[in-house]
C-alpha cells in the first residue's frame, strides 16, 4: 500500500478526466488520476468518432482516448489503474482508496469525472445470457457475431451506431424501437434506413428472452395495448442494449446532492458540487448534452474551477 497526496484527485479517464488533467498539470497542481473500471472511458467501445473537432477525417475513439492521455502526461499527469472503492467527501482534506495497487490518495479537492454506465431492461433473463448473446458493447462484442442474426434494443444514436457497426459483421440486424420513430440524428436514421441489412421494428418492445445456454432469440410484443397487439419471436444469437446510460455515482455517499434522475448537480456555470473542493465533469453531471466535446469543455472548467478554489483558499 502506498500513500500519496495531491491538490487535485481526478477520478474517471474519460475527455472530462483527461482534459481536467491537461488544465490542472498545466496549473502545477500535480494531480492524480484514478482511471477507473474501463480506463479511457465510453469512447473505448466507439468506432468512428466523426464530431470531434481537429479531426477532419474522423478518429477512432480509442486512438482519440490515446490522444488524450498522451497529451496529459505530456504535461505530467499522474495515473494510477483501478477504481476509488472510498472515498469521504464529508470533510477536507479529501481521502480515497483505490483497490489494484492499493493507494490511499489524500486530495485537497476532487474533480469528478467519473462518466455513465450502460442500462438494461431489467428482464430476468438479461443477466442469465449476459456474455452468451447479451451484450451492451457491439463493438466490442459484434466480432462473435459474424453472419449471425443480431438485435439492437433502442432507436438513439448509439442504437444507430451500433446497428450499423453491426449490419457489416452479422447476417442482419433488428433495431427493436419502443416508439414509432427514431430520436437519433436524421443523418444516423437515413444510414439506417438505408442499409439493407437492418430491419427497424417500430413500437415494439421485448418481453423475454430465450435459448439454452445460449441465446437463441427474443420474444416480442408489438403495439402493446392496441387491438393490433402482437406477440412474436426473431431468432437471433447477439441481443445488444443501447437504451442510455445511468451516472457512476455508487461510491460518492449521500453527501454528494443528485438530480432527480441520479445525475451530480452542479452550480451552473460553475463545476462545483454542494460539496466545497468536488467538482463534477462529463457525464456524470450532464444528462443534456453528454457528447465528449461538452464532456472535456466541462473537465476544462472543472480544473478552472478547482484551481480557483485553492487559490482562495491560500
Ligand atoms: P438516448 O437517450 O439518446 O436514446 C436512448 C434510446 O433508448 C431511445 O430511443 C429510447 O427510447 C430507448 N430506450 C430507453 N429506455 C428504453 C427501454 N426501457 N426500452 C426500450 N427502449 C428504451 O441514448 P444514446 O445512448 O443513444 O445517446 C446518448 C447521447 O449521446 C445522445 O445525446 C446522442 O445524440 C449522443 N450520441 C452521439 C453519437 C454521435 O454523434 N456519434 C453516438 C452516440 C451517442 P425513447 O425514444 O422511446 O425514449
Amino acid at each position: 500500500m502506498s500513500e500519496l497526496a495531491t491538490k487535485c484527485l481526478i477520478i474517471g479517464s474519460g475527455p472530462a478526466g483527461y482534459t481536467a488533467g491537461i488544465y490542472t498539470s498545466r496549473a502545477n497542481l500535480n494531480p492524480i488520476m484514478v482511471d477507473g473500471s474501463q480506463p479511457g472511458g465510453q469512447l473505448i467501445t466507439t468506432t468512428e468518432v466523426e464530431n470531434f473537432p481537429g479531426y477532419p477525417e474522423g478518429i477512432a475513439g480509442p486512438a482519440m482516448m490515446e490522444d488524450f492521455k498522451a497529451q496529459a502526461m505530456r504535461f505530467g499527469l499522474m495515473t494510477i489503474s483501478g477504481e476509488v472503492t472510498e472515498i469521504d467527501l464529508s470533510k477536507r482534506p479529501f481521502v480515497a482508496k483505490v483497490n489494484g495497487g492499493g493507494h490511499v490518495i489524500t486530495a485537497d479537492t476532487v474533480i469528478i469525472a467519473t462518466g455513465a454506465a450502460a442500462r438494461y431492461l431489467g428482464l430476468p433473463d438479461e443477466q442469465k445470457y449476459l456474455g452468451m448473446g447479451v451484450s451492451a458493447c457491439a463493438t466490442c462484442d459484434g466480432f462473435f457475431f459474424r453472419n449471425r442474426p443480431v438485435a439492437v434494443v433502442g432507436g438513439g444514436d448509439t442504437a444507430c451506431e451500433e446497428a450499423l457497426y453491426l449490419a457489416g459483421l452479422a447476417s442482419k440486424v433488428y433495431m427493436i424501437v419502443r416508439k414509432d420513430y427514431l430520436r437519433a440524428s436524421k443523418y444516423m436514421q437515413s444510414r439506417v434506413m438505408e442499409n439493407e441489412k437492418i430491419e427497424v421494428l417500430f413500437n415494439t418492445e421485448t418481453l423475454s428472452l430465450f435459448g439454452d445456454d445460449v441465446l437463441a432469440g427474443a420474444h416480442l410484443v408489438s403495439r402493446r395495448g392496441t387491438e393490433n397487439e402482437d406477440e412474436f419471436d426473431i431468432a437471433v444469437e447477439g441481443f445488444f442494449l443501447a437504451i442510455g446510460h445511468s451516472p457512476n455515482t455508487a461510491v460518492f455517499g449521500p453527501a454528494l446532492e443528485l438530480d432527480e434522475m441520479g445525475y451530480i448537480k452542479t452550480k451552473s456555470p460553475s463545476t462545483a458540487t454542494n460539496l466545497e473542493g468536488v467538482f463534477a465533469a462529463g457525464d456524470v453531471a450532464d444528462p443534456f448534452y453528454q457528447q465528449a466535446v461538452s464532456a472535456a469543455g466541462m473537465g476544462c472548467r472543472a480544473a478552472l474551477d478547482a484551481e480557483r478554489f485553492l487559490m482562495l483558499q491560500e
